[in-house]
């Protein structure tokens, strides 16, 4: 708006962008910064506007772009040495779709390795650091996305969510973070983790900002068949005085006192303003988390069969056999919770135990997608923290797998269930932030992000 009344140029917002990118180095955000192309872009955005030409609707608005997304602009590196030479001939359906707005992508953001993670700290590149605390993590997977809308280097940045990864480091940053309705926004040209539940989502300051940016980029797309016709803006959406459901059956010993301090103070707020809450009994979810942690492993490690050396990214020079450049290859490029995962998956797939783990972890899936279903005829909204505690310390849990995969409780359930879900930030008394999230039926994201824009 600013640009378009001339009262700021585009050419001067991605410069202040820049420049606080550059201030903010020591939180190791950014993987690579596209300041030429960015740069240049601005310049023909205010050509355009002195022109009097249209511009789109995010004409000169500055964004960090999720570093799994695929575009020719930089390397899509995945924050993994295997796809570090990547320069990609594709760009992402979603980056597509921004960029033909005028978004201007300032520079690729820090993650998990293959987003496989909870606090950005499995990166090739390093961890990311807090926004609130440097001494503590990021979240993650997509925790130099968060971190960069929250320091304010950018006004909106890009994230997937395979089991969380949009809404846990959104809470750990004090920022919105969106994961719609699994195959709202297509992942053509985002390098896929689990294709059940992949999701493409953003991260940003209001959810007024959201709602746009699921405005521009939800839609079915030819080329990913996984993406539902388009709902998104179609109909009207505002629920009169939702009924929000509150799950009984969460072990309220595993989550931090600030954070079910946080809940109450919620639940009494929107009793306050008329809410009805109703309790909702959810005993299947408990199985969720190790669901999961069968059936996501069990679809990565296929997905990442790719990486062979051959195709595309690194290869080991040394090899001397097509054997060894693949064993070789693979050893140098991944990160071990990459490797530990591709051996799982690897292992839960295998003849003998697909049975016992794999196909069980789908029967387990369906009863948790039909405990949702029965949930939503009594409520419009689910209420929940997004993760058991607030950022915890860099070096904490990342030699503990157990116990980092035990944060994603609250919101791994969601994703095998592929329904939309906003983590918004909440006031406390912490002095770290703390995010809560709302969950809605499938195709309901619009009108849960309305209720948030109400709150
Ligand atoms: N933390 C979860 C995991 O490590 C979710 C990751 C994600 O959503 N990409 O699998």
């Amino acid at each position: 708006m600013k640009i378009a009344n001339k009262t700021v140029t585009a050419t001067r917002l991605v410069e202040d962008a820049l420049k606080k990118a550059a201030e903010f180095a020591d939180y190791n955000i950014f993987t690579s910064l596209n300041t030429d192309l960015a740069l240049q872009k601005a310049a023909e955005i205010d050509r355009k506007i002195a022109a009097g030409e249209p511009v789109g609707r995010l004409a000169g608005v500055p964004y960090a772009l999720k570093d799994n997304f695929l575009s020719p602009e930089g390397h899509t590196t995945a924050s993994s040495k295997i796809l570090e030479p990547l320069q990609s001939p594709i760009t992402a359906t979603a980056v597509a779709k921004l960029e033909a707005e005028g978004a201007i992508m300032i520079g690729r953001v820090n993650l998990d390795s293959f987003a496989h993670g909870s606090s950005t700290e499995n990166s090739y590149f390093g961890p990311t650091k807090n926004s609130a605390d440097p001494t503590r993590v990021a979240g993650g997977s997509s925790g130099g996305s968060a971190v960069a809308v929250a320091l304010d280097i950018v006004q909106f940045a890009t994230g997937t969510d395979t089991g969380g990864s949009i809404r846990q480091p959104a809470s750990f940053n004090g920022v919105y973070g969106f994961k719609p309705t699994y195959g709202a926004i297509s992942r053509y040209g985002v390098v896929a983790m689990a294709s059940s539940t992949d999701c493409v989502g953003f991260f940003t300051h209001t959810p007024e900002d959201m709602d746009l940016l699921m405005q521009i980029t939800a839609g079915q797309d030819p080329n990913d068949t996984t993406t539902l016709p388009d709902f998104y803006g179609q109909k009207s959406t505002t629920a009169t005085k939702p009924t929000i459901g509150i799950i009984k059956d969460f072990d309220t010993d595993a989550i931090a006192p600030e954070i079910k301090q946080a809940m109450t103070a919620q639940i009494a707020k929107l009793q306050k303003s008329g809410h009805q809450i109703v309790e909702l009994e959810m005993p299947t979810l408990k199985y969720a988390l190790a669901v999961y942690y069968v059936v996501a492993p069990a679809e990565l490690a296929s997905n990442l069969s790719r990486h062979d050396g051959i195709r595309y990214g690194y290869r080991n020079a040394e090899a001397s056999d097509l054997a060894s450049v693949y064993a070789k290859t693979r050893h140098d490029g991944f990160m071990p919770e990459n490797k530990r995962r591709i051996m799982i998956g690897n292992f839960v797939l295998s003849s003998g135990f697909y049975d016992a783990y794999y196909l069980k972890a789908q029967k387990v899936r369906t009863l948790i997608i039909e405990e949702y279903q029965k949930a939503f005829a009594k409520c419009d909204f689910i209420l929940t923290p997004v993760s058991p505690n607030p950022a915890f310390k860099l070096g904490e849990k990342v030699n503990d797998p157990v116990a980092m995969y035990l944060e994603d409780v609250l919101s791994v359930p969601i994703n095998l269930a592929g329904l939309p879900s906003l983590a918004f930030p909440v006031k406390s008394d912490s002095a770290l932030p703390i995010g809560l999230q709302l969950v809605g039926p499938r195709r309901s994201d619009q009108t849960l992000i309305n209720f948030a824009k109400e709150l």
